[in-house]
Parts: C-alpha cells; structure tokens; sequence
C-alpha cells in the first residue's frame, strides 16, 4: 500500500463468541489497537454484544462497526439492527454487503445501495463488501460483478465515509486465500473505478482484501500496492491471530 493510505486491519466476528468471550477478545484488540498507532483497527462484533465491547473500546483508537444495518431507521423489521441503533450505542459504521447477506440472506446490490445511503446521511462510515463468486473467476467476469456491486454504492457514498472490502466469495472462511497477485490486480482495477468516480480523492479511499487472511500470508497481502488492510473473519477470534496480522501491517 502507499503510505498515504493508513492500514486498517479489521475483524468480522460473524455470529460467534460469548459475552466473556467477547469481552476479553474486545480487551486484546483495545490493547493492540493502543500499541499499534501506525496502523487503524476495527471490530465489528455480533449486535447483542455490541454495548460491552463499545465500554471497553471507549478511550482507545479501537474502532467498532456493526454487521450489517437495515435498510430502513426503524419499524416492523423483526431481527434487523438500523444505523441510527448502531450509532447510538456508540458504532462508527457497518459492513455492509458482506458476502454472506448477499448469498445467505439474498441482500441485492440495491439494496447495500440503499443501506450505504441511509448510513452516510446519518454520518456512519460505510465498509462495503464486494467479491465474486467461484463460477465469475472462472467466467473471467470478476470486474463484471464487482463493478455491479459497487455502481449503487458510487453514486452516493461520498469518499471520506467509503471503505471498499474485496472479498472473493471463494477465499471466505475456505482456507483458500486469493494469491497476492490475483488480489492486487483486483484491487488495482477497483482503485481505477474509485479515482474514475471521484478524481483524485479515489487515491484515499482504503480497500481492504478479505478471505482467509492469517498471520502466514498477512505481509505479502499487506506489501500490495492498492491493499490497504485486511478483513479478517476466523483469525480474528483468537487475539494472537488477530494480534500477528496487526504486527505484519506495522511491520
Ligand atoms: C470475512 O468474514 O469477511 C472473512 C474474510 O472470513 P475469513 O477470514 O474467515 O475467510
């Protein structure tokens, strides 16, 4: 990455971990985020654990994000958390997009459109998760889907609030990880888009690359020149994983 561009090593606890166990891994990342002021870190843990990890975060530069966020403030949407609850409770932002609500839960393109819209009038940072799918690598129609992915998201996300995360639906959770080359050239071709959409302010928007990132392959992924951090799902969970990764970023 250039040095412009801050990294940003980011955890996505998924549906895991109780209360104590959150907690204690919140603590971690509140310490290394502390020690580590090179580099940015984030936490986006499970909704109902929210409020205790934003007391232990409160007063460190550890940054803390919700899953997902509904499409709408409020109302009849049984199971959803809106931005406004994030916000209130202390979030700075959300994922959004992540491949499992685009594949799991049927979340459209439009739909992460208008979540990122909803999020960015109410001042929360956006992180928008793109990536194709094992068939589209093959097809050769990566940029295809990407490109699709994030038309909803340009025309009304302004740069300052947009964090792009390219994740191969492939490589999440796998143990299959995009090589550094296969990534970069990824990343290359949504930065040209970023800078095609907002000029010069393109350059400052961070991409982080996602899908079976470890302590192993960390620093090749990090020394890319457009990936400006990661988005870490299973070796977030363990602090020295997620400890290591932050190391190979400081490095
Ligand atoms: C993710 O959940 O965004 C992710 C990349 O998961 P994993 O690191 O486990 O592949």
């Amino acid at each position: 990455m250039t040095t412009a561009r801050k990294p940003l090593i980011a955890g996505n606890w998924k549906m895991n971990l109780t209360g104590a166990e959150a907690s204690a891994l919140a603590d971690a990342c509140a310490r290394e985020a502390s020690g580590n002021s090179a580099v940015d870190v984030a936490i986006a843990p499970p909704a109902i654990w929210l409020e205790r990890v934003l007391k232990i975060a409160k007063d460190t530069p550890l940054k803390v994000w919700g899953q997902n966020a509904a499409e709408e403030s409020s109302g009849a949407f049984t199971g959803e958390t809106s931005f406004p609850m994030l916000l209130d409770a202390g979030a700075t932002g959300a994922l959004l997009g992540h491949s499992e609500r685009r594949h799991v839960f049927g979340e459209s393109n439009a739909s992460v459109g208008t979540r990122a819209e909803l999020g960015v009038r109410l001042q929360a940072d956006v992180v928008v998760c793109v990536g194709e799918q094992l068939q589209d690598r093959k097809n050769g129609t990566t940029m295809d889907v990407v490109r699709e992915q994030l038309e909803p998201i340009l025309s009304s996300v302004p740069f300052e609030r947009l964090t792009v995360a390219y994740e191969p639906v492939w490589a999440i959770g796998t143990g299959e990880t995009a090589t550094p080359e296969q990534a970069q050239e990824t990343h290359a071709a949504i930065r040209a888009l970023l800078v095609k959409t907002y000029g010069e302010d393109g350059e400052s928007i961070r991409i982080l690359y996602g899908g079976s990132v470890k302590p192993a392959n960390a620093k090749e992924l990090l020394s890319q020149a457009d990936i400006d951090g990661v988005l870490v799902g299973g070796a977030s969970l363990k602090p020295d994983s997620f400890a290591a990764i932050i190391a190979a970023a400081n490095a």
